[in-house]
């Protein structure tokens, strides 16, 4: 396209200027070996079983052999990390092979994550570990399937290559197995790819990324043909805030903390992006959060996910300010994130607690349930989907018995609890939904099965062991979650004791 970018002449790790990506190909590997597929991706770019389990899809998807047409490049972009700026990061393992055109008319972006080094690899060696893949895999189809806005995963393979990690868990390093994984989306651009030319003063590369941006990834803001005015601007930032929120209200719906949301982790189409330390809460508990390098000051814990996105927002704001005469446009953007948000939150008390509407009592009324979830040590899946099983006519706390975590703080504060359902029991029976219809309004908020931690590290240590049919298993769960599956309970059960401080199945670490 016509979007300036940089020719690999010069080999190697360096600082990439005046260019928004440059060409590199895979590093090939020693002995690809598919491991997991999605079949619904696989569906969606019209591939079915035949295709994917060829000798030829591996080797393609391990980086080994490129397809005609694919010309694979790595992007460039800086970021905002922990709140500092850190200049230049880019695409230092990912490496995208092009975008695919479905009969359907969708486009999607075909990228490989732990392909090898590219000229933003900085420190580090482009690859990535098998647990962090499988991570990424299940997690991005499992948000799909729980309706959460995601980039998606086409498959994982193997690479037969060990990877060389600090093990935090041990403190030595030692060589694990590594892994490729395809992740598809229609973009991937982040915030930090509009930070970057900015921060450099290269205006007119920013105006022509926001331009490419807008036309490929928001058409409908500037139809074929049309001048991107200022006008045009102002409704896309604004729409990039107003699906931030509803992203923000998505996660805090599910349970899900992302872990690392620096802005070069922000999708400009408010996907959940970049899955690395992430987890998902057992106990309610709006301070944790899943990762190592954070643990001091979370800033990205769970309760602080809407603030942090608000901020990052900002940076976006100042990045692309230079492209506007009046800042007001970002102003307003920056306000229709705060609205967006507030409904999505408001929609969010609704649904969950399966109300026709929710007014501000409402909100306080589950802020108040949330404070009570956090100091009886309550786990927020099973609750909210025991909410289903609740008679208003008889509130007591039988339903909720296997979401409690520990006797003596179910004990202390089983009195409030049971105090919260009987203001609760009040509110349903005025409010007008027919039980059926609550029911049903309930279950598709409530999932019965999100990735837990512990779910997601067994199968990694299946797979580590050579059997990568836990993934398989894990993935079909996932498929439905807000269904009952019968026969499969276990995957639904609370943390277990022995997970709760086993690495893997509490914190990770940002590395990788
Ligand atoms: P993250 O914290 O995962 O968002 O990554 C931050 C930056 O580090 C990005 O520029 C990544 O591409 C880069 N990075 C992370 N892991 C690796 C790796 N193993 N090799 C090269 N670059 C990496
Ligand atoms: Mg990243
Ligand atoms: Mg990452």
């Amino acid at each position: 396209r016509e979007l300036p970018g940089e020719h690999e002449e010069r080999p190697g790790v360096r600082e990439v200027r005046g260019a928004l990506f440059s060409r590199v190909r895979p590093t090939p590997v020693r002995a690809p070996k598919l491991l997991a597929w999605s079949r619904e991706m696989a569906a969606a770019l019209g591939l079915g079983e035949a295709d994917v389990t060829g000798e030829r899809f591996a080797r393609v998807f391990a980086g080994n052999e490129l397809l005609p047409g694919m010309q694979p490049y790595a992007t460039n972009y800086g970021g905002h990390q922990f709140g500092a700026w850190a200049g230049q990061l880019g695409d230092g393992r990912a490496i995208t092979l092009g975008e695919a055109v479905t009969a359907a008319g969708e486009r999607w972006e075909l990228q490989l994550k732990g392909a090898g080094p590219t000229p933003y690899s900085r420190f580090a060696d482009g690859r990535a570990v098998l647990r962090s893949s499988i991570r990424e895999f299940l997690c991005s189809e499992a948000m799909h399937h729980l309706g959460v806005p995601t980039t998606r995963a086409l498959c994982l393979v193997a690479t037969g290559e060990g990877v060389v990690r600090d093990i935090f868990y041990d403190g030595h390093p030692r060589e694990e197995p590594g892994a490729v994984v395809c992740r598809v989306a229609p973009s991937f651009i982040r915030f930090g790819h509009f930070e970057l030319p900015a921060a450099r003063g290269e205006i007119a590369l920013l105006r022509a990324l926001t331009r490419f941006c807008i036309r490929r990834d928001f058409p409908h803001l500037a139809p074929e043909g049309a001048d991107i005015t200022e006008t045009v601007l102002g409704d896309w930032f604004g729409e990039v805030c107003e699906r931030t929120a509803r992203l923000m209200a998505e996660w805090m719906r599910v349970g899900f903390v992302h872990g690392v949301m620096n802005t070069d982790n922000m999708s400009i189409l408010g996907l959940t992006i970049d899955y690395g330390p992430y987890g998902w809460i057992d106990d309610y508990d709006p301070d944790w959060t899943p990762n190592t390098t954070d643990r001091h000051t979370r800033r990205y814990r769970f309760g602080q996910q809407p603030a942090v996105a608000y901020w990052n927002l900002g940076q976006l704001a100042n990045a692309i300010a230079p492209l506007f005469a009046s800042l007001e446009p970002l102003h307003a953007g920056m306000q229709r994130y705060v609205d967006a948000y507030v409904a999505a939150d408001r929609d969010n008390v609704a649904r969950k607690l399966g109300l026709s509407e929710a007014n501000d009592e409402d909100v306080e009324r589950k802020r108040a349930l949330e404070r009570l979830l956090a100091l009886a040590e309550v786990d927020m899946t099973l609750w909210f989907r025991a909410l289903l099983r609740f008679d208003p006519q008889a509130p007591s706390l039988a339903p909720f018995e296997e979401a409690f975590y520990d006797a003596a703080r179910r004990e202390a504060h089983a009195p409030a609890l049971l105090d919260w359902l009987h203001g609760y029991a009040a509110r349903l029976r005025e409010d007008p939904l027919p039980p059926e219809a609550r029911h049903e309004r309930m279950r598709r908020a409530n999932p019965r099965f999100v990735l837990r931690n512990y779910l997601a590290q067994q199968a990694i240590d299946r797979a580590e062991q050579g059997d990568p049919g836990g993934i398989d298993e894990l993935l079909d769960v996932m498929r439905r979650p807000y269904d009952d599956q019968p026969g499969r309970e276990a995957f639904a059960q609370r943390r277990p004791d022995w997970a709760r401080d086993r690495p893997g199945c509490s914190m990770l670490s940002c590395s990788s």
